[in-house]
């Protein structure tokens, strides 16, 4: 595929933004206030990916507004980051009922569209917060506590991508221990972040990359189509 500039990109963004916007592939749509597509910067190096909507993402039409998303603020702060510099997004665009968990076939429907947002937006690093993103994007049934603060690399949207586990800042609100260990993965960002890109999947190495290449992944479950 013909490299795209971060212009034609973020058009295609916001093209994608207004499909969603009418989306009616799960019965979740009747419930909704407004679709929470994700925001923040189109080009980001950074992108995050929580649940889905709750009340007060439903009723704004915006990720993490409420108190998870307070602490996301606080602790990007901490290393030296905005909303502006990340792009925030969920596993759903629409609410679930009640914030009951997402159900396996919403998140069939709702999957390609992160799936093209990663493609349009080429972040990085992918940090998924809680069970339901990591489980997603890394393709695999192992749970966050398993997992947290350990980088993988995954392919998608194209391209070999780090995906960085970490808690979900709602469970982090629950308890101390988990906020801490929460804290501490988020300051391995910035390292992160400086990072060269991944080796793409099934590249040939370098023998003296081969001998320094991570263990490979356990064996995981295709989640995707
Ligand atoms: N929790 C999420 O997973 N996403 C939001 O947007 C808000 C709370």
């Amino acid at each position: 595929m013909q490299p795209r500039s971060a212009e034609e990109r973020r058009d295609e963004l916001v093209e994608l933004f207004r499909e969603v916007s009418g989306c009616a592939r799960c019965p979740l749509h009747s419930g909704r206030t407004k679709v929470v597509f994700g925001a923040g910067n189109a080009d980001a190096d950074l992108m995050f990916v929580g649940e889905a909507p709750g009340q007060q993402e439903d009723l704004q039409g915006l990720p993490f507004v409420g108190r998870a998303g307070k602490l996301l603020d606080q602790l990007l702060q901490e290393v030296g980051l905005e909303r502006s510099d990340v792009f925030i997004t969920n596993v759903l665009k629409s609410r679930p009922p009640g914030n009951r968990d997402p159900q396996p076939e919403e998140i069939d429907a709702c999957k390609p569209y992160l799936h093209r947002q990663v493609e349009l937006i080429e972040p990085k690093v992918i940090c998924t917060l809680g069970n339901f993103a990591t489980k997603l994007l890394t393709r695999s049934q192992r749970g966050i506590t398993g997992v947290h603060g350990r980088p993988q690399v995954h392919e998608l949207g194209g391209r070999a991508v780090r995906v960085f586990p970490l808690y979900h800042p709602a469970a982090a609100l629950r308890s101390t221990k988990t906020l801490e260990e929460l804290r501490e993965d988020f300051q391995r960002l910035p390292a992160l972040l400086e990072e060269p890109p991944p080796v793409p999947i099934g590249a040939v190495m370098p023998v003296a990359a081969v001998a320094a290449a991570p263990e490979p992944e356990p064996p995981q479950t295709n989640l995707f189509d």
